[in-house]
């Protein structure tokens, strides 16, 4: 069996659907490769629930508007106090990510494969022909003008033997997020008013529910063992560790949101767990530790966190949090100095302003610091070595450092966006 597309994007994830999107909405026949059952990657299947804010001038945001709208119609989607609208239910957004692209407008042109993964990639010197794909067990040869990798690890440019940009041996940590059920998060709210009274980490609508009872109660609130900041919740985290509920690593970093259209949910952004790139063998090992600290945090919670005694565990993250893997290299590498000076560029994908932000193993060893706009190059979005071939999403080709502020979702569904408009554009 052949199949041929204009565009195949492999990874139905963050940056993949927003590609997949406008490829079909320009017309494109697209096909969406996705190895897991559902759409979404890291947004869903890692609980990575909040879209960090960015600047407000990005460029390719249709797909995002199109996401917050479609989302607001299924009740999955709520506007946080300081204007961020990036806060979605992950269940949910399964769902409305299968909506966005089942219209009719974007279906005729779109075909998408669950639980299918990329196998094999053929290619001439510079162009990639034809990529098989085992989708359950039974193998399709497909052939394309362009392809795209959105896998998040590189996998489709590594199969085809692209070169990686090795520029560090420091590396983010990773993490295992889950969600608590059953949480009376009003009482929570109550207790974390009061403890954190500088409001310094603590974000909570609590006066404008007072004020408008439609109002959902939307919290954060965080502590990690860097003293950048007086912790509030950092005295719970030292006792819990002294009465052995908690190891040290566990005050590492700690934070927790409320879960949109979630009622009584709450969102952990931890544990953060080592990140052994290149060990198979340790990597699976961490997974059973990650595990085991979840089942610390959450008995911590109750016993220490008024609004927590009921609580249960209602999800654990199916797809491990990696913030970052491999880096394709690509016609331009872009620099934390790029990043840094907002240097300008003749056909940028994304305009954006999050901060370069690196989860370190190490005490003090974490960065975030903020940025002014900067811009991304296309060219950093095309593969060195094939002329066919993008990578979005954060196996973009950047520098460590600059990588760290661009993988932020907003930026990498700008990416995929960004990379269907320019092959329009050129093609
Ligand atoms: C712990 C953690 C916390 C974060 N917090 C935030 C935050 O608060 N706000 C924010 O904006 N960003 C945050 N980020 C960053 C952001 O979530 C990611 O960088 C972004 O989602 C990556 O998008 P992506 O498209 O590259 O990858 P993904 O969203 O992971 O998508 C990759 C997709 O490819 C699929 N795939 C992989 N291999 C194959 C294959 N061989 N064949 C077919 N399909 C395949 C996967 O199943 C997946 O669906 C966080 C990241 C982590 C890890």
């Amino acid at each position: 069996m052949e199949n041929k597309y204009d565009i195949v994007i492999v990874g139905g994830g963050t940056s993949g659907c927003a590609c997949a999107y406008m490829s079909a909405k320009l017309g494109f026949k697209t096909l969406l490769v996705e190895k897991n059952n559902f759409l979404g990657g890291l947004m869903t299947g890692g609980l990575v629930v909040p879209v960090m804010k960015s600047s407000v001038s990005n460029l390719n945001c249709d797909y995002y508007k199109k996401l917050i709208e479609t989302a607001k119609k299924y009740n999955a989607q709520i506007t946080y106090q300081d204007g961020n609208d990036g806060w979605f239910n992950p269940e949910l957004l399964k769902i409305v990510l299968d909506d966005i692209l089942s219209t009719n407008e974007i279906r005729k042109n779109l075909d998408i494969l669950f639980e299918s993964n990329i196998e094999q990639v053929q290619h001439d010197n510079r162009n990639i022909k034809k990529i098989i794909i085992n989708s359950n067990l039974i193998s399709l040869c497909v052939e394309s003008k362009y392809f795209v990798d959105a896998t998040g690890s590189g996998e489709f440019s590594i199969l085809a033997n692209c070169d990686l940009i090795c520029d560090t041996n420091t590396n983010q940590q990773n993490s295992l997020r889950f969600i608590l059920g059953n949480v009376d998060i009003n009482r929570f709210c109550d207790f974390i008013l009061e403890v954190d009274k500088d409001r310094d980490i603590t974000n909570t609508n609590r006066n404008d529910i007072n004020n408008n009872e439609s109002l959902e109660l939307h919290f954060t609130t965080a502590s990690t063992w860097d003293s950048t900041k007086k912790w509030a919740l950092d005295y719970y985290l030292k006792k819990a560790v002294q009465e052995k509920i908690l190891i040290e690593s566990d005050r590492s970093y700690f934070q927790i949101f409320s879960v949109a259209k979630g009622d009584n949910q709450v969102a952990f952004n931890c544990p953060r767990i080592n990140n052994y790139k290149y060990e198979p063998y340790k990597s699976s090992n961490e997974l059973i530790n990650a595990r085991k600290a979840i089942y610390r945090i959450f008995n911590f919670t109750k016993k220490y966190f008024p609004g927590f005694e009921g609580a249960i565990i209602t999800n654990i993250a199916s797809i491990t949090g990696v913030r970052e893997q491999n880096r394709i290299k690509t016609r331009y590498i872009y620099t934390k100095d790029d990043l840094l000076n907002s240097k300008k560029f003749k056909t940028p994908v994304l305009r954006a302003n999050y901060s370069i932000d690196v989860h370190s193993d190490k005490k003090n060893g974490s960065i975030l610091q903020k940025t002014a706009d900067y811009e991304l190059p296309i060219e950093s979005l095309m593969s060195y070595n094939y002329e066919n071939l993008f990578v979005i999403g954060k196996i973009l080709g950047a520098d460590f450092l600059s990588h760290s502020a661009l993988r932020v979702q907003k930026s990498c569904m700008s990416m995929g966006e960004g990379v269907a408009k320019f092959i329009k554009e050129n093609s």
